[in-house]
């Protein structure tokens, strides 16, 4: 789990699921390396399910013990449409009784290059049922923008070689800014990746970016951990911003 903090409520909001295989000759293998191989065998729909019953377990639980807390999901154009079925989706929710807007499927626009119509469809089916959809790696692709008017997503996750060099470089700074404002005037909410310095959580809260993940806040993380983050986050929000965001709250 890798913690996504809420800069507005100023907590943590919940995680990003990132898969993670034990080898146990070459030890912790990268998802890099092992998804795509996933993808050519087609076991990536084994692990998708895998993480959607989870996940789904776990929001179950912070559920009971009363704690609002989302979890994302990295979806492979592979699983789209027929290997994450809604049913598939509908049926985990029935069983295990979680709130759907507290799932959210992470896509990239390349999953939605290759089949338009299966991809539109199968969004439009999983968004009635309440669940959520992020596109991942927001600005890395050709065609954003269409895309965007054509596909029905609820946030954008700025991509983390736009946020990297915020703190020094103009142009990225200009271009997550306009990110950020553009989200907004189509009333979506933008995740920024790859936050990584203290620098980089002051810009983005002045440029009213509500969500960031990464490295700065936590690596992911096993669930116990992740559980401690939590409730480390004032203290780490406090030295990354002073009291800008006590100003402006
Ligand atoms: P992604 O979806 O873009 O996930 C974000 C990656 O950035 C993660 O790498 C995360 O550890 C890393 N990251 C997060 N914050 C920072 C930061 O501040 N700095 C830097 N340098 N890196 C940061 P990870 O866990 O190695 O995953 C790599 C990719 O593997 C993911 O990229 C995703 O595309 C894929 N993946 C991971 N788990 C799954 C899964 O369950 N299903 C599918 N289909 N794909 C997955
Ligand atoms: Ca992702
Ligand atoms: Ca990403």
């Amino acid at each position: 789990f890798q913690p996504i903090v809420d800069l507005l409520e100023q907590r943590v909001a919940g995680a990003e699921v990132l898969f993670r295989w034990h080898q146990p000759q070459r030890g912790l293998v990268s998802p890099n390396e092992f998804i795509p191989l996933a993808e050519d065998t087609g076991l990536i729909v084994d692990i998708g399910l895998w993480t959607l019953e989870a996940s789904g377990r776990q929001l179950a639980q912070w559920r009971a013990e009363g704690r609002e807390l989302s979890l994302s999901l990295n979806v492979s154009g592979r699983q789209i449409p027929a290997g994450l079925p809604v049913e598939v989706l509908r049926d985990a929710l029935c069983r295990l009784g979680f709130t759907p807007a507290f799932l959210a499927l992470e896509i990239t626009e390349g999953v939605l290059l290759d089949d338009v119509e299966g991809a539109l469809n199968w969004l439009t089916a999983v968004r009635s049922q309440g669940f959520s959809i992020y596109l991942d790696d927001f600005g890395t692709g050709y065609s954003s923008l269409s895309y965007l008017k054509r596909f029905p997503v609820d946030r954008l996750k700025v991509d983390r070689s736009f946020v990297r060099d915020i703190d020094k470089d103009p142009s990225d700074r200009a271009l997550v800014e306009a990110v950020v404002a553009m989200a907004r005037s189509l009333s979506l909410e933008v995740v920024a990746e790859g936050v990584e310095e203290a620098e980089h959580v002051r810009l983005l809260h002045a440029m009213g970016c509500r969500y960031l993940q990464g490295f700065y806040f936590s690596p992911p993380v096993p669930l116990e951990t992740f559980n401690n983050i939590h409730d480390q986050l004032p203290e780490m929000l406090g030295k990354a911003l002073k009291d800008t965001l006590r100003d402006s709250s």
